[in-house]
């Protein structure tokens, strides 16, 4: 069996660990929303049990749950044409973990360096969840046959797990159950650095509110903290090139092109000579004109948390319709006894 055979579908999510940030939209939401169409099924999930391999407290776990899913909405997933649900719905991506688990070697979680950088100094005292959760996401992902995964650059390494998880799985039981999912890294703005340390990644979860741009910023916020962003005092070169060792100013070009439908090349051609007295608030009025049509949207959704609760539960019954079969296949590969 090849991989054409598998109906071509994008699966992807977001940890409602914190508010959503413009890594996580350009990264990802911007690009699932272009996914939607005729090529490929889409199924978009808010991936809370991933959350909790940290601690979150109960209420703000369900806040950020309605809010994540209404960044999607507001951003422009349609749940008549994707499906949109959070993933403890369907109990499926739990089952279906426990089997990876007993695919994956404890060699391969050892590499994974998301586990390195969120466990820190203190691995011993981390969630055996924590370890544990690329095996979670390759069952997120392979519950649905997904083909296409689009992520940003850090998920790289725990789509290509996936792969060897279910090239072991279709390995050791002589089948070709599971596809190989193709990880869909694209775009400008496939890492979006922290605006305090253009060598660290913007996260939702970072220590500091100044490091990102949250969704839910109002214009103000959003100006003062590109305005704030650390740069160096050079002013914006006259091709790409010269922003090889300058990730900063890197970084807010990338932002830039990514925003604005762009290139980092046609940025540089247009604002090549200009201080950061002029790029910045340029950026920030394209971030305040892109993101405020959104922001709005998101607190019209949180007005309605029924609504929201709605729209997952539907999208959960959809979700259930294709993984139920794939799991019970599973199961019965697996020499499970029903
Ligand atoms: P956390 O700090 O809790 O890990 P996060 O901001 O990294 O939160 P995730 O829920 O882990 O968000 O990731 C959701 C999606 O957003 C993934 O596809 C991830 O690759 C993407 N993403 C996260 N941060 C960035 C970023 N800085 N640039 C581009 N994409 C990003
Ligand atoms: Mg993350």
């Amino acid at each position: 069996m090849t991989d054409t055979q598998f109906t071509p579908r994008v699966f992807s999510g977001i940890k409602p660990s914190g508010g959503l940030t413009l890594g996580n939209y350009l990264g990802a939401i911007k690009r699932w929303c272009d996914m939607q169409g005729p090529a490929f099924e889409t199924v978009f999930c808010v991936v809370d049990l991933h959350a909790i391999t940290v601690w979150q407290d109960p209420a703000d776990l369900r806040a950020g749950t309605r809010e994540i899913a209404a960044g999607m909405l507001a951003s422009g997933i349609d749940p008549t044409r994707s499906v949109l649900f959070n993933q403890s719905q369907v109990h499926e991506h739990a089952e279906l973990a426990w089997i990876f688990n007993c695919v994956a070697r404890v060699g391969w979680m050892n590499r994974m360096t998301q586990f390195k950088d969120k466990a820190g100094s203190n691995a011993e005292k981390a969630s055996l969840g924590l370890y544990a959760y690329p095996s979670l996401m390759a069952a997120d992902i392979l519950l649905y046959h997904g083909t296409h995964v689009p992520v940003g650059e850090d998920q790289k390494q725990h789509v290509e797990l996936t792969r060897d998880i279910a090239a072991k799985f279709n390995h050791d039981y002589k089948v070709d159950f599971f596809p190989m999912t193709e990880p869909v890294i694209e775009g400008p703005a496939t890492r979006v650095m922290n605006l305090r340390d253009g060598t660290k990644k913007m996260s939702k979860s970072g220590e500091s509110d100044m490091e990102r741009i949250n969704m839910l910023d109002d214009a103000d916020t959003i100006a003062k903290k590109f305005k704030k962003a650390r740069t160096d005092p050079a002013p914006l070169p006259e091709t790409l090139d010269g922003l090889k060792d300058r990730p900063e100013a890197r970084n807010l070009v990338d932002i830039f092109a990514a925003l604005s439908d762009s290139t980092p090349d046609k940025v540089i051609a247009e604002y090549s000579g200009a201080g950061w007295g002029q790029f910045k608030p340029a950026l920030a009025d394209l971030a305040v004109d892109k993101l405020a049509p959104i922001s709005t949207e998101m607190r019209r959704l949180l007005d309605d948390p029924a609504e929201i609760d709605r729209i997952l539960r539907d999208g959960a019954e959809k979700a259930r319709a294709i993984a139920a079969p794939i799991l019970a296949k599973t199961y019965e590969i697996v020499g499970l006894l029903r």
